[in-house]
């Protein structure tokens, strides 16, 4: 799973399955640079890292590349 090219929440997030953008190139860019483009790039998702830590649902106003911390994020939920 971890040298898979696609993120494993890839199926259920609203980043991905949604347009939760008001510009649709906004998603196709994150789709782009970390759902699918490999274990090295959505590892570093910030939805992803909380998700997994938490096992709770991530909020889709929380971006990939989130200025928050994976602990302030963490804090809000
Ligand atoms: S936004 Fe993050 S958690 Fe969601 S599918 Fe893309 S890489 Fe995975």
């Amino acid at each position: 799973m971890e040298n898979s090219t696609n993120c494993p929440k890839l199926e259920k997030c609203p980043i991905y399955i949604k347009n939760v953008f008001l510009n649709p190139n906004a998603g196709e860019t994150y789709r782009k640079i970390y759902c699918t483009a490999g274990f090295a790039k959505y590892s570093t998702c910030k939805r992803l890292i909380v998700s997994e830590k938490t096992g709770k649902p991530v909020p889709e106003t929380i971006m990939p590349n989130s200025s928050l911390s994976v602990e302030e994020i963490i804090s809000r939920l």
